[in-house]
């Protein structure tokens, strides 16, 4: 940044001011010559007048007979006159004036006219002399005036002017130091490169990005530094040059092993003659790059285990799909769904749930190929793209899951052992989008679950309309929560030991969900509640049913008559949700209900699945004064052992148990060792599913405390419980 100075312009100023002087001084130098003429020559005019005064004065004086004294003075005026430099007649007339008064001739009257005339003419020539001189000198005046005002003027522009390129010279000073201070303190890094991409020139903040001084930066060439893979954009854009500016963006490579992001301008100055370079002005963007590609990362990734999400899972599929467009190469999408992995929540917790996801990520991570996308679509679901794969390698695939998840993971002490349903779909001949493709994968894993799980199914279109009526009854069935098309049918039940009129009394209800779908009628709990377990949209449903229970047993409580109880069976999903209890609590609150008219049903099954975590909850729900019932007892577990831990008031027989007890011996048998076993552990006994009066005769003798079923009522509107109650149940009303 250097500027240009004309050297030539005070030397031609010096040169100029050198030849004015030297005009005005020759100007008033013959000014002055001229003037000394004139004084040269008017002074012995006015000597010469004095001499002719004088005598004149004595000739005025002088009496007739002076005459003799009157010539000589006129002889020595005439002698001083000629000495003055008079002229000779001038000189002359006044010796002719004194020889003719000498001589008598004339008087000294003739003498004193000669005098005066010659007086006259003296004063004539004075008067001459000073007009000269008074031109001579108003000529100077002029002169000297014209030219000073001359030289002033131009005085006052050069002055005028050097101030101007002061200031303009000050201006621009202050203007360089400032950007000069900018550059320096700017945190914007400025290099200026040579046409060999060698630095000529980087600013003080170059010291810090490329982790190296100054010095050792300049001469060197900057691409140096660069990262190896960023280099040749770099130097295209080097070699281009292109006019003006144009943004650029790359890695530095530093001593200290450091990647470095800059961006910034590349801006091609080699034609201003103050820079004469090309310009990279780049800073650090290294933590908002990093920060970019962490939130990329985490928009497209599954943060627990670091597999992709389902919108990179899509993108890729679409690419994918895309490229194949052009090849004929195969495309296979493999579903994977583990199985019960919600059990593994419920009964073990989050944690535990989540490090076996991670572990199920790092095993499909191992089966996949390189090249292969690996995904977590949402919760237990993954997904795995294989590029160049028709459907039998993706059987092949599937297998190598299949086998990898079958091995147990130990997870905080426990070893589980997961399984999945997996659904594989390849590309169709006609063409297909992503998204179809995975929801294809998704309908051969439904496929798969309802096989039995832990299989593979493969996608064919025949499956798919059954497969879409699941999904389509999922997505209502979150919407029936929303429209209360969900509906209470209550069944009694009857103690068997307190009989009315010969017949057993309703000791309480059972209330049981029912789906009114606007297109396919009153569906029972079979076609949704496994769909709402599966889902977790059980935990609302639920509390819903809670809710509505406990008011209609208010409801159909009767003055001067005994207390109605309610059951409500429970999910273990719903029992282990934090803040169950006092949800139930609440329920209780809102309604009015008395706790003690309360059952809660949990399934055998459930319970022995969850038994860490749903003994402690029982016991809290216990402590509420509500009463504990084990539903479908008898199916799950061959070990009865758990019963004697955990806080139980009712046990509920299975129907598969009531069915054969009139029928069949053994069935007798076993109805009668629950029925005891029960007894001597002070447990409330409910036979399920009692369908005629053998069964329920029989029970009755084998000392069952309960009953339940179509016999005396199937479950039924609140409406029909009410009216139920006011008839002693005599007659038994069809219902669902
Ligand atoms: P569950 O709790 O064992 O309910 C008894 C089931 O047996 C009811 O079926 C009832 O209608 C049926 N049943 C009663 N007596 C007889 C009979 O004499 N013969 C025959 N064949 N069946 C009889 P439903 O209403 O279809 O309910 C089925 C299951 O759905 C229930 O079994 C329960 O596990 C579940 N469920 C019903 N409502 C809810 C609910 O609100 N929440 C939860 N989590 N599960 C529910
Ligand atoms: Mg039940
Ligand atoms: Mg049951």
């Amino acid at each position: 940044m250097s500027r240009s100075v004309d050297e030539s312009a005070p030397r031609a100023s010096r040169v100029r001011v050198v030849l004015t002087l030297l005009g005005t001084l020759t100007v008033i130098g013959v000014e002055f010559l001229l003037l000394f003429g004139v004084y040269v020559r008017s002074s012995p005019v006015a000597d010469q007048r004095e001499v002719v005064s004088r005598v004149a004065g004595e000739l005025s004086m002088a009496t007739p007979t002076d005459t003799a004294a009157l010539s000589r003075s006129l002889q020595d005026a005439a002698a001083q006159l000629r000495d003055l430099g008079a002229s000779p007649e001038q000189a002359a007339s006044l010796t002719s004036a004194a020889t003719s008064l000498a001589l008598g001739v004339d008087s000294p009257v003739a003498a004193r006219d000669a005098v005066a005339e010659l007086s006259t003419e003296l004063a004539d020539r004075a008067a001459v002399l000073d007009v000269q001189a008074g031109l001579i000198y108003a000529g100077m005046l002029v002169v000297a005036s014209v030219g000073w005002m001359a030289w002033f003027r131009r005085l006052v522009s050069r002055h005028r002017r050097l101030q101007a390129e002061v200031t303009e010279q000050q201006a621009l000073a202050v203007s360089e130091s400032r950007l000069a201070s900018l550059v320096r303190r700017s945190s914007d890094v400025i290099v200026v490169l040579g046409t060999d991409a060698r630095v000529t020139y980087a600013s003080g903040s170059a010291v810090r990005l490329f982790d190296a001084e100054v010095e050792s930066l300049v001469g060197s060439t900057v691409h140096g530094r660069v990262h190896p893979a960023d280099v040749e954009p770099l130097v295209a854009l080097l070699d281009a040059r292109p006019e003006g500016d144009s943004d650029v963006g790359f890695r530095l490579q530093r001593p200290d092993g450091r990647v470095v992001h800059v961006e910034g301008v590349f801006s091609n100055l080699l034609d201003d003659p103050a820079v004469a370079g090309l310009v990279l002005t780049v800073r650090d963007v290294t933590t908002r790059v990093e920060l970019e590609t962490q939130l990329t990362h985490q928009a497209l990734h599954d943060p627990l285990t670091g597999l992709s999400n389902r919108r990179l899972f899509g993108d890729r599929l679409e690419h994918a799909l895309r490229r194949r467009g052009q090849q004929a190469a195969g495309l296979s999408l493999v579903f994977i769904d583990l199985d019960d992995f919600k059990d593994v929540n419920d009964r073990l917790g989050h944690d535990v749930g989540d490090q076996l996801l991670t572990e199920v990520g790092t095993r499909l991570r191992t089966v996949a190929r390189e090249g292969d996308t690996v995904a977590r679509l949402g919760g237990d679901e993954f997904a795995l793209l294989l590029e160049g794969s028709d459907v039998e390698e993706a059987r092949a695939v599937a297998a190598r899951v299949h086998e990898w998840l079958s091995r147990p993971v130990l997870v905080e002490g426990h070893s589980l052992t997961v399984s999945a349903s997996i659904g594989l779909a390849e590309v169709p001949a006609e063409g297909i989008t992503g998204a179809d493709l995975l929801r294809n994968a998704d309908v051969a894993m439904y496929m798969a679950k309802d096989g039995g799980k832990h299989g593979t199914a493969v996608y064919e279109p025949s499956l798919h309309s059954a497969a879409l009526d699941r999904l389509q009854l999922r997505a209502d069935l979150e919407r029936a929560l929303e429209a209360g098309e969900l509906v209470l049918h209550y069944q009694p039940t009857m103690d068997l030991h307190v009989p009315d009129h010969g017949r057993p009394t309703v000791h309480g209800f059972e209330a049981l969900v029912r789906w009114q779908h606007p297109v396919r009628g009153l569906l029972a709990p079979y076609h949704f509640v496994p769909l709402a377990e599966e889902s977790g949209l059980i935990v609302p449903l639920g509390t819903w049913v809670l809710q509505e229970a406990c008011r209609a047993a208010v409801s159909l409580q009767q003055p001067g008559r005994p207390h109605v109880a309610m059951s409500v069976n429970v999910a273990v999903a719903q029992l282990t949700a934090p803040g169950f209890v006092d949800l139930v609590r609440a329920a209780l609150a809102e309604s009015g209900l008395s706790p003690r008219l309360l059952v809660l049903e949990i399934t055998e099954t459930a319970v022995l699945a969850g038994m860490d975590v749903v003994a402690p909850q029982l016991s809290r729900l216990r402590e509420l004064g509500i009463r504990i019932a084990i539903d479908d007892f008898g199916t799950g577990y061959s070990s009865l052992s758990y019963l004697r831990d955990l806080p139980v008031d009712v046990l509920k027989v299975d129907k598969s148990f009531v069915d054969h007890v009139v029928s069949s011996e053994q069935g007798a048998s076993l109805a009668e060792a629950i029925i005891s076993m029960g007894r001597s552990l002070r447990l409330t006994t409910v036979a399920e599913g009692v369908e005629d009066e053998g069964q329920a005769a029989w029970l009755t003798s084998a000392g069952a405390t309960f009953g339940q079923g179509y016999l005396w009522s199937r479950p039924v509107p609140l409406v029909q419980a009410a009216a139920l109650l006011q008839s002693g149940a005599k007659v038994a009303v069809p219902s669902s």
